[in-house]
């Protein structure tokens, strides 16, 4: 612990001592001068002359040539009459431990030594024994009461300088230097313009976003993304990740997220990033160990910040997170991160995108053609894709080669897919699969008549457990749904799995969401909305949701008996089947579609609604451009 670090436990602010010394310093000197002095004590008590064992001095008083002794508590040193023949130069003086010899005296006396007891003087020693631990004790009290004081509204300011805040000033990163992620970096533009020319935005009244949150799977460029938004703004970048305010000791976190805001509102227009949101920003639970409290606390303080802030002043908080389905719904309310922006993993165009940004600095051979190591790489993230370079150029290196050719690139690629293994990059194989079970979706939405059409469809790896999905998009709000909707929609969930069926002769574990949301539906179906004619128009569930909220409440059963249970599992299998027959129907009457639109599926990894159209032939459709797309199925 250095000594300037301590002081200002005793002096709040640097305030000097009375005698122009901080007493804290003045202790400091005082503590290692005592040391010093116990040291040179030691050094004085234990190195006067040659050291011999006890039996050699036993010797030596035997043979009368002792002259004198002083005997201590723990040695004995003495002189010789004369120095030993055949040193000359050595010493008379010797040291000798003590042994336990309680007739040493009366040998002395026999052989008339001059001998004399003596009083050590212990008190520096003893001294040292008490101040030392009392010394410690003091520190360890202070290290914690500075911590804990910095939480009370850092009186003592220890808050600010324990908090790693890097503000930047003028951040590098610029758009140009994140690719792949287009839809993105589209929204986040707006906020870039709103930091340029704040003024602009607030004199038409405009509510501008108080909080973005990034969301997506590691490695996709979430933390880049926010820095070049600070770097196309021209505006000071503040960030901390949320790991960091999560200290042992509560308040510490609150105190940092309040002063992180006090200095970005004096640097207004600036970004607040806080990494890794989820570290501090998970849902608040009870705990049996109650070591929640200080996220908790530190949660509640970020909370209020985001709340009393004004946006028109300038300061646009941003966050980061790969896992969004664990924050707490407080934070995600209007007013705080309301606005969400998915980051998700590159495509075949985006890899490549991603490659020449990094390939930039690299001395590349004429044989590299960067589309080909894309299409080799699904699934890789953007840091995977990265590190991807960096080991191809480093192989080059070792075996002394002046440019990175693709057979660098290749072994590069392998040894990334085995370490990338355990976070499932999808092989060959798997991608095929994929492919048809999507398309399949795909081409049932699109030819069965009364859908929402097809806006995307997907093959590349999603963070979030899917393989691939089928996004269809409403052309206008539903409120009610007809028979026909719903067993058309079962058919759309069944596509995917019956163009495995046809296309590969096999069926995936791919589809069990599929299975279980069609399941859902045709239970519905039956039991709550009486579309079945065999079981008529009852409702056999009684209220199943909740009245405002869409939680469903814990299940009745006892509505009806044993006879009509089973009536009511044949009417869902038959209708599920019904739903198969008409996607196993469809595909199949489309089975040279089904091979084309998985073709190029495979080759382009995300395909637009238009297209998927045109290569079926059908009608483009009409979707109104400002309805939120959802996933339809996966
Ligand atoms: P995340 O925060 O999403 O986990 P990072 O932003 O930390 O990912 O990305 C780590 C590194 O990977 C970046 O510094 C950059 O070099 C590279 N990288 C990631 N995504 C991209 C991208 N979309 N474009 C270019 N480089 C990227
Ligand atoms: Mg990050
Ligand atoms: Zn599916």
């Amino acid at each position: 612990m250095a000594p300037q670090k301590t002081s200002p436990r005793f002096n709040p602010r640097g305030a000097k001592g009375p005698l122009g010394k901080r007493p804290a310093t003045t202790l400091w000197y005082g503590l290692a001068f005592l040391l010093l002095l116990g040291l040179w004590q030691m050094f004085n008590f234990t190195s006067a002359g040659r050291a011999i064992p006890y039996s050699e001095f036993k010797a030596l008083v035997k043979n009368g040539e002792v002259s004198d002794v002083t005997i201590g508590e723990q040695t004995i040193r003495g002189e010789l009459r004369q120095a030993p023949a055949n040193d000359s130069k050595a010493s008379k003086q010797f040291t000798t431990t003590r042994v336990e010899d309680p007739k040493l005296t009366e040998e002395l006396e026999a052989k008339q030594v001059k001998y004399s007891g003596e009083a050590i003087n212990k008190w520096l020693p003893d001294l040292l024994g008490w101040i030392i631990p009392l010394v410690l004790f003091i520190g360890i009290w202070g290290f914690f009461f500075r911590r804990m004081s910095g939480a009370e509204g850092g009186v003592m300011s220890f808050a600010r300088s324990k908090a790693k805040i890097y503000a930047d000033d003028e951040v590098k990163v610029r758009f140009t230097d994140v690719a792949g992620v287009d839809e993105a970096e589209d929204e986040l533009k707006e906020i870039v313009e709103f930091l340029k020319n704040p003024k602009k935005y607030t004199n038409l009244g405009g509510r501008i976003p108080k909080g973005v949150l990034l969301v997506g799977p590691p490695g996709t460029g979430k933390t880049l993304l926010a820095r070049a938004v600070a770097g196309e703004a021209h505006v000071p970048f503040f960030s901390m990740s949320g790991s960091e305010f999560v200290e042992m000791f509560v308040g510490v976190g609150a105190a940092r997220i309040r002063d992180l805001f006090q200095q970005a509102e004096a640097k207004a227009p600036c970004i607040v990033f806080i990494d890794e949101l989820d570290a501090l920003g998970k849902a608040r639970v009870q705990s049996a160990l109650g070591s929640h409290e200080e996220r908790e606390q530190t949660l509640n303080q970020l909370l209020a910040e985001m709340d009393g802030f004004d946006s028109r002043k300038g300061v646009i908080i941003m966050g980061a997170t790969n896992r969004p389905e664990v924050l707490d719904v407080a934070l995600l309310r209007p007013g705080r991160f309301d606005r969400q922006v998915l980051v998700d993993k590159p495509d075949v165009k985006g890899r490549e995108a991603i490659l020449r940004i990094h390939t930039k600095a690299v001395k590349m051979a004429g044989d590299v053609d960067l589309r080909v190591i894309a299409a080799r790489t699904a699934g890789f993230a953007g840091a995977d894709l990265a590190n991807l370079v960096n080991e191809a150029a480093l192989l080059a290196a070792r075996t002394d080669k002046t440019a990175v050719d693709i057979r660098d690139f290749e072994s590069a690629i392998d040894r990334l897919i085995a370490g990338l293994e355990k976070k499932r990059v999808m092989s060959t194989k798997e991608r095929k699969i994929v492919a048809y079970h999507e398309s399949g979706h795909a081409i049932v939405a699109t030819v069965l008549p009364g859908l929402d059409p097809v806006h995307k469809i997907s093959i590349v790896q999603r963070g979030f457990g899917a393989l691939g999905y089928t996004m269809q998009l409403p052309l206008e709000d539903r409120y009610l749904m007809t028979r026909g909707d719903l067993l058309s929609q079962l058919a759309v969930l069944l596509g995917g799995r019956t163009a495995e069926e046809i296309a590969l002769g096999e069926i995936s574990t791919g589809a069990q969401n599929d299975l279980q949301r069609a399941t859902d539906i045709a239970r519905a179906m039956v039991t709550e909305f009486g579309m079945s004619d065999a079981l008529g128009a009852i409702n056999y569930e009684g209220q199943k949701r909740a009245r405002f909220l869409d939680i469903p409440l814990p299940p009745e059963r006892g509505l009806y008996g044993e006879e009509t249970a089973q009536r009511i599992d044949a009417e869902i299998t038959r209708i599920l089947s019904d739903a198969h027959n008409t996607a196993r129907r469809i595909l199949e009457e489309n089975r040279g579609k089904l091979e084309t639109v998985t073709t190029r599926l495979l080759e382009i990894e995300v395909m637009e609604g238009a297209e998927l159209r045109a290569l079926i032939g059908v009608a483009p459709a009409t979707a109104s451009p400002d309805t939120v797309p959802l996933p339809a199925a996966d």
